[in-house]
């Protein structure tokens, strides 16, 4: 193994950011590992959104007073700045949402239950996350579509020429994952909807992974849906992103009725807001909208590129440590991965695994992680699950492979 990268990042320095990362828990310092489920919040993002309250906290849109028109301006400049993380090419085109699953859902309901019909096929992946599968179950149940799914290869990377096979002129849906979540598997989704789009198919991309990790430019990949949640990239709980293109968006009648989302209302007819306001019904999630903006200028702060580097950094050697231990396989081998491990341990039940090691202060995700078809894909009924984040260091993971030795000793 080679010593760490010279990383230009401080990570010593970065971690006085994130102010949880101070805390013991059982007698030991946190090693919070559990980045893939939310990843901590720095103290930028926590002092946007009391500054919000303290400061200048108004629904937004309809008010003429100081207040209202500053929270108004902050909301839409959030609208700017996630328009400019993700180059998509119209501010229109970002719709705020609750998170990725609220996204899928809006598509599933809008898109999928206005222009999809008996016998179109929509292909999803094995490695989907539950919230990109049962929406498009609810939509087939309903409508009488048709579910295709694209499996993997035992590194748990997409088998793409299985993939062309399943296109065809009755594919009218593609909805996959950029990053998986259990696998770190990141997938060539430029091929995957440039091939959708050659027999005319729409394509979902589930970016909830993807955006603290990757550059994304969803006008080279030419995605027409691009959804992601705040809370895995540095920014609050309860807040997403679905991104569309502008004339899908237009052509899709709203998903949700109520204020916002109107024109004008009467009891004979209702006429609808313009882009992006028609998918806005209510009052939005004010103060998390403008902390994202924080959120992405933090990361933006430290380059993409610098945080892949140190993450990467991390999967080797947790990769290389974790393979010493007896008994111990990795689930997820992909080429091209993200920092996340899952892993297997002979003779041990995962929740034990966290359980011991929760009881050494070390935060790890145990179970199927939201993707039980994919687990059963590989015989299993979940994973032990270390994910990074820029905060983590190598003495981290020695700290991970001290405490798997201790579940060992102890259970076996
Ligand atoms: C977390 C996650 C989701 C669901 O995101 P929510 O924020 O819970 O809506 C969907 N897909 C992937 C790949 C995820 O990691």
């Amino acid at each position: 193994m080679q010593p760490a990268i010279d990383n230009i990042l401080d990570i010593q320095r970065i971690r006085q950011d994130f102010p949880i990362l101070d805390r013991e828990i059982n007698g030991r310092p946190l090693v919070y590992f559990d980045n893939a489920a939310t990843n901590q919040k720095p103290l930028p993002v926590i002092n946007a959104l009391t500054r919000y309250y303290e400061g200048y906290n108004a629904n937004i849109h309809r008010g003429i007073h100081h207040l209202a028109e500053q929270a108004t301006a902050a909301f839409e400049a959030s609208r700017r700045a996630v328009q400019a993380f993700l180059n998509a090419k119209h501010w229109q085109e970002i719709i705020f949402t609750y998170g990725t699953t609220d996204g899928i859902n809006l598509v599933a309901q809008s898109y999928g239950r206005n222009f999809l019909k008996a016998g179109d096929e929509i292909i999803v992946s094995t490695m989907e996350h539950h919230s990109n599968i049962v929406p498009w179950q609810m939509l087939c149940e309903e409508k009488g579509c048709i579910l295709k799914v694209i499996p993997i290869n035992d590194e748990g990377e997409l088998l793409l020429d299985e993939y062309e096979k399943l296109l065809s002129e009755k594919t009218k849906f593609v909805s996959c994952v950029h990053v998986s979540n259990s696998l770190g598997t990141i997938n060539p989704v430029k091929f995957i909807i440039d091939k959708a789009h050659e027999v005319g198919a729409v394509v979902l991309i589930d970016g909830a992974q993807a955006s603290s990790h990757l550059e994304l430019d969803v006008q080279a990949l030419d995605a027409d849906f691009y959804v992601l949640s705040a809370h895995k990239l540095y920014g609050p709980t309860g807040m997403g992103v679905l991104y569309g293109k502008k004339d899908i968006l237009d052509a899709m009648p709203p998903y949700r009725g109520g204020g916002e989302m109107i024109k004008e209302v009467t009891f004979a007819k209702t006429t609808y807001s313009d882009l992006p306001y028609k998918f806005e019904a209510g009052t939005p999630n004010i103060a998390d909208v403008v902390a994202v903006k924080t959120a992405l200028e933090y990361m933006a702060g430290l380059g993409k590129e610098n945080i892949a580097a140190h993450e990467n950094d991390l999967l080797q050697y947790a990769t290389e440590q974790l393979t010493e231990l007896d008994g111990l396989r990795i689930i997820g081998q992909a080429k091209h991965k993200i920092g996340v491990i899952s892993f297997v341990l002979d003779g041990i039940h995962h929740q034990d695994i966290g359980v011991i090691l929760d009881q050494q202060g070390i935060a790890v995700r145990t179970g199927h992680h939201c993707t039980m078809p994919l687990m059963q894909r590989f015989g299993i009924a979940g994973t032990t699950r270390a994910s990074f984040a820029v905060y983590n260091t190598r003495d981290e993971i020695d700290r991970l492979l001290q405490g798997l030795r201790r579940v060992q000793k102890m259970m076996l």
